[in-house]
């Protein structure tokens, strides 16, 4: 096909959507990469590496963003127009690296990376090899699953293989072009559906799950393995946990895909919440009881129905609410509790025309989300004005007795340290963070001294029963029971071929012969 080094166009469009967030993911949420931009994204394409030299990159486009609502389905239709006319642009190539997360949703589409896929490998033509480095919250269709060659995600929860995961993905693109040929996938779909913080790979039985790829993806034919979760926070059929494994030996392959998916579901009923689950005012009483026995500071609180991180609005009042009813909270002698975040572009206007010191009165939140909970009254003190971060805009805090709250000009998740240094609010000073996050991202986790993982209400709760699905195919754990142990056999494809297709009474009953998943 080429003389010369193999022509690897780079795109993608990647978010995480809960489907039950009033959010939606426009441009603003969207920074778009292209040209030398996107490839410095990757620091295993920085100049000099080898996988730079392997290849001749050619990067297209790609827009990113932070989870949220369902994307607005003209900007999505903008960017996959972006994507398609930089492909055609690009001239002959030999791969695609598809940069996806996989739980993306449009306004009116199912199944958004299925179509976006769909458009590439069209324009593409059916010979092009093409990965996708995914988030193991991902989804996989049926129409994703012909479509890419060499899908992949991470094996770890918090994503600390991001890069890593990034770079495989690569890296085997690299080696399959230069072999010329095209590898088989075993798959097989897991009736599993389980938010991440129930599958946390910091602790089992996920740990052990996925700490065996390593050793999977060192035998002979097989060239990588992986493990899809899935994403509990959206509605639709490709909902589920999924696991594929690549490479050139279709027995190896196969073997190895229904052994981990038979693991999968042998422990599915020993995933639970990786912290220690509670109501809110099970989690502040906790926290203020740490706080009376010097249990040193600070004790985290996850506000985990309205975590940015998987798709919350991140502007639910809910929590902030009920926290600034609490005298234990607002007393002047109260803990020093830091609560992020609130966003509000009006109510920010109102804090902007005060000076520090000020004492204010300000109505904030619940502008886009307010199923579960109206604007909340913040009256106080306010202690500080920032301006320029850039997710969140300008920040305000005031301060209700003990209370710091934390509001902000637009979205922003408070998933580290430095997210609360940055405003002058040391965690270390604090006897009490309450963040909007599930599991703990590292830093976080790095300092607490505590911890409760509120169930709070909102786009992603934790209760997912409480949200109810509708569309996913049933039966599905833990939803539904199982008198029988459901068919884990793999299905093996080759491009867009089935080789072979499911056993009958598959989750999904004879798909041979690629039977859509759309509406
Ligand atoms: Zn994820």
């Amino acid at each position: 096909m080429t003389t010369g080094k193999p022509r690897i166009a780079i795109v993608g469009m990647a978010i995480e959507s809960s489907a039950y967030a009033a959010h939606r993911a426009g441009y603003r949420d969207f920074p778009v990469l292209t040209g030398e931009a996107l490839l410095e994204r990757y620091p295993h394409l920085a100049p000099g590496r080898p996988l730079r030299e392997a290849a001749e990159w050619i990067p297209v486009f790609m827009a990113r963003s932070i989870p949220g609502g369902a994307v607005l389905r003209e900007v999505y239709d903008d960017f996959k127009a972006r994507i398609v006319d930089g492909l055609r642009a690009a001239g002959p190539l030999d791969g695609v690296y598809f940069d996806i997360h996989g739980a993306m949703s449009v306004v009116g589409m199912d199944d958004a990376e299925g179509d976006l896929v769909t458009a590439v490998r069209e324009t593409v033509g059916p010979d092009v090899l093409m990965t996708a480095p995914m988030d193991l919250h991902g989804n996989v269709s049926e129409t994703l699953a012909l479509a890419l060659d060499l899908p992949t995600c991470y094996r770890l929860a918090p994503h600390e293989d991001a890069w890593e995961t990034k770079e495989r993905a690569a890296r085997t693109l690299v080696e399959w072009i230069e072999r010329g040929e095209r590898p088989l996938r075993a798959w097989v779909r897991v009736p599993i559906l389980l938010p991440g913080e129930k599958t946390s790979t910091r602790v089992e039985p996920a740990r052990s799950l996925y700490a065996q790829i390593e050793q999977v993806e060192k035998r002979a034919g097989i060239t990588d393995a992986a493990i899809w979760i899935g994403y509990a926070w959206a509605d639709e059929p490709r909902c589920h946990a999924t696991v594929m494994v690549t490479g050139d030996d279709a027995a190896a392959i196969a073997t190895e895909a229904e052994r981990i998916a038979g693991e999968l579901w042998d422990v599915r009923e020993d995933f639970a919440f990786v912290g220690p689950p509670g109501s809110l005012d099970e989690g502040i009483a906790a926290a203020i009881a740490h706080a009376a026995a010097g249990g040193g500071r600070p004790y985290l609180v996850s506000d985990s129905g309205d975590n940015p991180g998987a798709g919350g609005s991140g502007d639910v009042t809910w929590t902030l609410a009920r926290l600034l009813n609490k005298p234990e909270l607002t007393a002047p002698d109260a803990p020093v509790t830091y609560v992020a975040s609130i966003f509000d572009q009006g109510a920010i206007e109102q804090l902007f025309a005060h000076t520090p010191g000020d004492v204010v009165d300000v109505e904030a939140g619940a502008r886009v989300d307010h199923r579960v909970s109206g604007p909340v009254r913040i009256r106080g003190e306010l202690l500080s004005l920032r301006e320029g971060d850039p997710a969140a805009g300008r920040i305000a805090v005031i301060g209700v007795g003990g209370i710091r709250a934390i509001v902000t000009e637009f979205r922003k998740a408070f998933h580290a340290t430095n997210d609360f240094s940055s405003l002058g609010l040391d965690p270390g000073e604090a006897d009490i963070i309450v963040t909007k996050i599930g599991y703990l991202e590292p830093t976080l986790y790095d300092v607490a001294k505590g911890w409760t993982l509120a169930l709070t209400p909102g786009p992603v709760d934790q209760d997912l029963e409480r949200l109810g699905h509708r569309r996913i195919v049933r039966p599905m754990y833990p939803y539904d029971a199982f008198p029988q142990r459901p068919d884990l056999s793999a299905a093996l494809l080759q491009g867009r071929e089935y080789v072979r297709g499911f056993a009958a009474g598959g989750i999904e009953a004879a798909p041979v012969g690629g039977r859509g998943e759309q509406r």
